[in-house]
């Protein structure tokens, strides 16, 4: 084998599929479960996907695979502060786009990139990889099970625990950010109406994103301090309910919480360096953001398909694919980039829990400046939707 992809989620899963005509013999390595179709309601674990990543996705020809019922476009986004008036809504007909991005549950993703995996790519499931390390110019992989692989390139897309970037002596402090989120599925009163929707209050962000169906099911992510998610956890359903509720200002009408609320650490990363010697890190291996802006898979499918550019790019040269060139102007083209957004998504929180009346005032002046400013407005919108820059070019014949 020439690659050795440790975890096949998003990240991993969107390499793997990149690599397609390459010659490259790919063998992707993944702890979970072979991947599947999800069937009936929509999970709450979904991605807010802007336009590049499904550009990028419709290139490895896995957007095609995605059933129409498990994708939810959104063609409106409001955006307000809790603490006042400012309200900025972006539309997609404002930007002459279809969508302003789509939602997607992301055990429907990893399922559709499994299924378009190429030919030259051998996927195993249900294997952990627990001994990584450094054979003279190879990489070498024991498993759980005491099967060994061996590769002259590693790719750490195991998640925000990365064993690879750990093996590889990388490192990578976890930022607290002073926020869990409360994470679920939401009934609503009034339709979504295809919009996403997130309330900035002083305690953190919440979003309520549409989901596939019939149109009154959202993915909530409400993002708060530890001690406030504790108050709202021990309230019976109804009394969570009505706090909900009224936390989103009743833009939906009442909400009702659907099954087992979950609470999850927001903690943030990122890996001082993206590469070593035949090896590379992509995805939440490499940066966890915060989730506020819904960036972190499109933050990862870019870095794998950045890595399979420069990847070919080498082979084209007649170098190996693994060559230090090609792995260090990855590393070049994607840290900067990320460490951009992991600033900017700090200055947003930073500025919506700024508490004092001159920070209110500023906040809710300018998002109403924003609002009324038309190529302000498109300028942020054209950011959402990821069309900044060339995307790469993946080959696919
Ligand atoms: C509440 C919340 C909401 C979010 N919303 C959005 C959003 O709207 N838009 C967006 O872009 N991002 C969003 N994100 C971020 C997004 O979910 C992550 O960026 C994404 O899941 C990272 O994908 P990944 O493939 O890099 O890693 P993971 O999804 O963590 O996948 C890692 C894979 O590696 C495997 N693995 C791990 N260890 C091993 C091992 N030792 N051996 C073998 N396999 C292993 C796992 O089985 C898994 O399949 C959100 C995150 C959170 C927490």
């Amino acid at each position: 084998m020439d690659v050795m992809i440790v975890g096949g989620g998003m990240a991993g899963g969107m390499l793997a599929a990149a690599l397609a005509d390459t010659g490259l013999r790919v063998r992707v390595l993944d702890a979970a479960p072979e991947p599947a179709m999800p069937e009936g309601p929509a999970r709450p674990r979904v991605s807010a996907l802007t336009e590049a990543s499904q550009r990028m996705l419709s290139q490895v020809d896995a957007w095609a695979r995605l059933p129409a019922e498990r994708v939810q476009a959104y063609a409106r986004m409001q955006v307000w502060d809790g603490d006042g008036t400012g309200e900025v809504e972006f539309d997609a007909a404002s930007v002459q786009a279809q969508a302003l991005g789509w939602i997607v549950e992301n055990e429907a993703l990893v399922a559709a990139l499994y299924a378009a995996r190429p030919a030259n790519v051998v996927w195993h499931s249900s294997v952990r990889a627990r001994d990584i390390r450094r054979q003279g110019e190879v990489w070498q992989v024991t498993l759980d099970d005491g099967q060994v692989f061996r590769a002259p390139l590693l790719v750490g897309a195991d998640g925000a625990r990365s064993r690879v970037r750990d093996a590889a002596g990388i490192p990578a402090p976890v930022q607290d950010t002073g926020h869990v989120a409360i994470v679920g599925s939401v009934r609503s009163e009034h339709a979504h109406g295809a919009c996403a929707r997130q309330r900035f209050l002083t305690s953190g962000p919440l979003a309520l994103l549409p989901l596939p169906g019939d149109g009154d099911d959202v993915s909530l992510v409400w993002s708060l301090w530890p001690h406030e998610a504790e108050r709202l956890m021990a309230l019976p359903p109804e009394a969570f309910d009505l706090a909900l509720s009224q936390a989103s200002a009743g833009c939906l009408g009442a909400l009702s919480f659907q099954g087992a609320r979950q609470v999850i650490p927001i903690h943030t990363l990122h890996a001082s360096d993206y590469v070593r010697p035949g090896l590379a890190l992509v995805g939440d291996a490499a940066h966890v953001v915060h989730p506020l802006a819904g960036q972190g898979i499109n933050l990862g499918l870019l870095d794998a398909a950045v890595l399979a550019e420069e990847m070919q790019r080498a082979l084209s040269r007649g170098l190996p694919a693994w060559h230090d060139s090609a792995l260090n102007r990855y590393q070049r083209r994607r840290w900067g980039h990320n460490a951009l957004m992991i600033r900017a998504l700090s200055g947003i929180k930073a500025l919506f829990e700024a508490n004092g009346l001159e920070w209110r005032w500023a906040r809710n002046t300018g998002m109403r400046w924003v609002n009324r400013l038309a190529p302000v407005k498109q300028m942020l919108a054209r950011e959402a939707l990821g069309r900044k820059g060339d995307l790469p070019r993946l080959a696919r014949k």
